[in-house]
């Protein structure tokens, strides 16, 4: 069974010790996974402030948010400008494509692209797209293959506009399959592939799921016969959950799960469907994600 492993970085902290803790656990255990990188400005805790309302704190208090994800991580970018991720992290991007993990773009301004994307026109969707295209390429000497939308946030919108750019596939929103986006009943060139599974912050606290059974409850939700796709962040599982997280990929290992990076399953999967991707709530997410629609 093969699992696709998407690995997010949000921020600054992720990138700087997340990133090169997942990179040597991935190297013990010959796993080449996909890295999606925020590049730009670590706004990151101008948009937890903003969520400051009773929902958003329960999840605080439930995911133990400041253990999670480190203060600094939380106030980053709430006073002044953010500092620009790819220049502060240029040689750990580098490595980890030198490493030969698949390289994708999450985001220019992360936070930029959560609070503003249904306001946000073509022109400015294009830059930050650009922005952090280019930014990708200068460090690592090419282009990034794919994007993920932060926060599997897109609309037709940011589709129409990452089809002008060339790109393997997105991975911007929850699903079952691979599948070519439609928009305005047109079917777009560049395929989905949707991650099939929860975060930890979605079901930690949840259905009592602890610490101690999150990784056998993970384990039961893989479908041999079906797409699996796992999404990380380098903030919780590369830093505040990695024991978890390293004991989760030797047992699924021990058990036979291959870890690849996501574009491998474009070799392995021959039919791809169509279909739409619409907004829903999402348990144990704050306000709508993307999906793909049934
Ligand atoms: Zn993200």
């Amino acid at each position: 069974m093969k699992i696709g492993l998407r690995i997010d970085v949000d921020t600054l902290r992720g990138t700087r010790d997340g990133v090169p803790n997942l990179c040597r656990l991935l190297a013990r255990q010959s796993i080449k996974g996909t890295f999606f990188f925020s590049v730009g400005p670590d706004n990151m805790g101008r948009h937890l402030f903003r969520l400051l309302r009773p929902s958003f704190l329960k999840k605080m208090f439930r995911t133990k948010a400041a253990n999670l994800y480190g203060w600094d991580i939380i106030f980053k970018g709430t006073l002044g400008p953010g500092p620009i991720i790819g220049k502060k992290s240029e040689n750990i991007i580098k490595e980890t494509a030198c490493a030969g993990h698949e390289i994708g773009l999450h985001a220019w301004d992360h936070h930029a692209w959560q609070a503003n994307l249904d306001k946000m026109e073509e022109n400015t969707i294009e830059n930050q797209l650009q922005k952090g295209i280019k930014s990708l390429e200068d460090i690592t000497g090419y282009p990034p293959v794919c994007t993920a939308a932060p926060a599997w946030k897109c609309n037709d919108r940011t589709l129409n506009v990452k089809a002008g750019f060339c790109l393997k596939y997105n991975s911007d929103c929850r699903g079952q399959s691979i599948f070519y986006p439609i928009v305005n009943g047109q079917r777009l060139v560049q395929p989905q592939i949707p991650v099939t599974l929860p975060t930890y912050d979605e079901i930690i606290g949840q259905k009592n799921i602890t610490k101690k059974n999150y990784n056998e409850y993970m384990l039961s939700l893989l479908k041999p016969d079906r797409l699996n796709v796992l999404a990380i962040h380098a903030e919780v599982e590369g830093i505040a959950c990695f024991d978890m997280f390293e004991k989760f990929i030797k047992t699924a290992q021990a058990r036979g799960a291959d870890f690849v990076p996501l574009g491998n399953f474009l070799i392995d999967f021959a039919i791809i469907d169509c279909a739409k991707i619409i907004k829903k709530n999402f348990p144990g997410r704050e306000g709508w994600i993307s999906c793909q629609s049934k």
